[in-house]
């Protein structure tokens, strides 16, 4: 018999996440459900289900008695467990929570704007924190006085007695849950409405999947205001009732080894990440370190969020499999808030990644043309899991301009619709109408949502992301994924930090032209001349473009969003206001002297 097979089964389905973490409070009190590690890596704080449960009721009665029911209510925390309580405790209030993350007092400049822009299109009147947060709100009033105009609630200072008054509001599948702001990566983050119903659609299309159940054992870094963290995780582990182990995102980013760690120390099942977090472990976990650990306890180590690179995995594979990791646990997967969280994930019995070859040059005019790996151009394209297209998931990829269906071998945008399919953008009817309301212009066929994302969908349901559609670089007719280029650039030198360039198109003299910036450890480089015409070389010679200008500047002034991902239209904006801060730049020397 298998592993899972022989696991025990899912409880039957709850119909909202309050019945789930309810049921799991009385039928599993003693139960560990959330532990949360230190920047040490040592535990620092734990619940089990029944302490988290009264947690929770004692911050709804709390809101309750503040009238913030059914209100939108911004959460300002670090990564802690009063975070957990004080969400579950929105939920249970039946106050709508908006995640968010505290502005850093070192970066103001760069976190404030995005918190502002959230406590005004929720038109929040509360913000949810913890003491200590709450103690500094004088220093953020005088670059933002309207954050002085709203109440500010220390969740954790509530009496957890008060727990006993807590009556259940009246809370369904069609409740809203909470507004999950979109990370930022193209525009400004748009609040999607996510129901219970959404909730547990996504839930259990994920637990479907990787077949999580009551034992199963959790580790996460991700940040948890965001959805990988908060609904993949946070809610997956409260809605089937297992372990879940918390670290937060800069105890991982001092030193990943400690996820590791703890997948080995838990014996985790249960984990992942987008894919610089694999590369970051492929760089920094030491020999020595990967010696002390055994991580054959892991079936899912996801990779999603942002392109999967097939290099990482293969790397991780190596260095981690003699180590018990398995191949079959590698499982790249593809969402976004809008669909509450997943839409495709690599399938329990996959025995990995899955790839296919694609002539290169054919992929540039949206074609998919299988050839064999000695083909000349041939490129490694990655699936980002299988969806399960049924009577109530489906997704379709369509040409973006027109509105009709693709071809079979053809890369278009990636459309879905379905019960995890959110309810649309809070306050935002026009974007709403945009993006979750497209009809197919040929059949009439909807609604969908359009994900703008491009990828193809195999016959076998295997789902391959090509890149985004906004931040395609189209050049004489020609698309080049921009990741492929920032790839290119960041080959050519160790001093090139990975995972930190932007690539993206200006136009010049009526000619859309790449520009191509690459963050470097400057001291790495003796000949900048040198370093960038190598790379001049190698944009052209795999990319058939020649760059209009190449940007290296110093590392950390790539603007990514707080969970991570890089903001080329950012990143666009600055370059073109000519304030952009440069360590060293090239231009086409005929074009520049123009
Ligand atoms: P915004 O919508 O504000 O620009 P965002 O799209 O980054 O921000 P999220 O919902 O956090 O906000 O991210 C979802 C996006 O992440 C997807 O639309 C897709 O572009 C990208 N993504 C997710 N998984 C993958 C994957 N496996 N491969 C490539 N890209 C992915
Ligand atoms: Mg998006």
């Amino acid at each position: 018999m298998s592993r899972v097979a022989e696991s025990p089964s899912l409880p039957a389905p709850f119909p909202t996440v309050v019945d789930a973490l309810r049921h799991h409070a009385q039928h599993q009190p003693e139960r560990l459900a959330y532990t949360f590690l230190a920047e040490s890596g040592e535990e620092e704080s734990k619940l089990t289900f029944a302490q988290l449960d009264a947690q929770a009721r004692a911050i709804a009665v709390e809101l309750q008695k503040a009238g913030a029911a059914g209100q939108r209510v911004v959460m300002l925390y670090p990564s802690c467990l009063e975070f957990v309580a004080a969400y579950f405790g929105c939920l249970y209030g039946n106050v709508v929570a908006v995640p968010a993350y505290p502005p850093e007092p070192a970066r103001l400049q760069r976190t404030l704007p995005r918190l502002q822009a959230i406590v005004k299109n929720a038109s929040a009147k509360k913000i949810l924190t913890t003491q200590a947060i709450k103690s500094m709100v004088s220093f953020f009033t005088p670059y933002a006085p309207e954050l002085g105009e709203v109440e500010w609630i220390a969740t954790d200072a509530v009496d957890v007695n008060q727990a006993s008054e807590y009556q259940r509001p009246n809370i369904g599948p069609q409740t809203l849950s909470f507004l999950q702001y979109t990370s930022g990566s193209t525009a400004t983050p748009k609040g999607v409405m996510v129901t219970h119903a959404n909730l547990v659609a996504n839930t259990l299309a994920l637990t479907g999947s990787v077949k999580t159940h009551k034992d199963s054992v959790l580790v996460c870094w991700l940040p948890l205001f965001h959805d990988m963290g908060l609904i993949g995780n946070v809610i997956h582990a409260a809605y089937v009732g297992f372990h879940c182990v918390l670290m937060a995102p800069t105890t991982f980013l001092q030193n990943p080894f400690l996820w590791v760690k703890a997948v080995s120390d838990y014996k985790a099942t249960f984990t992942g990440g987008p894919n610089f977090g694999y590369e970051l472990c492929n760089r920094k976990v030491t020999a020595g370190q990967r010696a002390t650990l055994n991580l054959s306890s892991l079936e899912t180590a996801y990779n999603g969020a942002e392109p999967v690179r097939y290099e990482t995995l293969e790397r991780f594979f190596e260095l981690f499999g003699p180590h018990g990791l398995r191949r079959s646990a590698l499982k790249p997967c593809y969402g976004m808030a809008e669909t509450t969280l997943v839409v495709s994930m690599t399938s329990m019995d996959s025995t990995g990644p899955i790839t296919m070859m694609a002539d290169g040059s054919s992929l540039e005019r949206n074609q998919i043309q299988p050839v064999a790996e000695t083909h000349a151009g041939a490129r490694r394209l990655v699936a980002s899991g299988n969806v399960a297209t049924d009577a109530t998931q489906r997704v379709l990829i369509v040409r973006p301009e027109t509105g009709v269906r693709c071809a079979a071998n053809e890369v278009g945008e990636i459309w879905t619709s379905g019960p995890s399919v959110a309810r649309g953008y809070w306050n935002m009817s026009d974007e709403t109408e945009a993006i979750f309301h497209a009809y197919l212009s040929d059949t009439g066929e909807g609604p969908f949502l359009r994900t703008g994302d491009l990828g193809f969908l195999r016959e076998d349901g295997e789902l391959f992301i090509t890149g985004r559609w906004k931040d395609l670089v189209i050049i004489r007719g020609t698309n080049h994924y921009p990741q492929d280029i920032e790839r290119t650039m960041e080959q050519q030198h160790p001093a090139m930090r990975p995972g930190c360039g932007a690539a993206f198109c200006v136009d010049v003299k009526d000619e859309e032209r790449l520009v191509v910036v690459q963050e470097v450890d400057a001291n790495k480089v003796s000949d900048f001349d040198g370093l960038l015409e190598k790379v001049r070389s190698a944009i052209t010679q795999n990319h058939g473009v020649q760059p209009y200008a190449l940007v290296l500047v110093a590392p950390r002034s790539i603007t990514k969003t707080s969970s991570g991902k890089i903001q080329r239209r950012a990143c666009r904006a600055l370059w073109l206001s000519g304030e952009m801060e440069k360590v060293y730049e090239w231009r086409q020397p005929e074009l520049a002297a123009e």
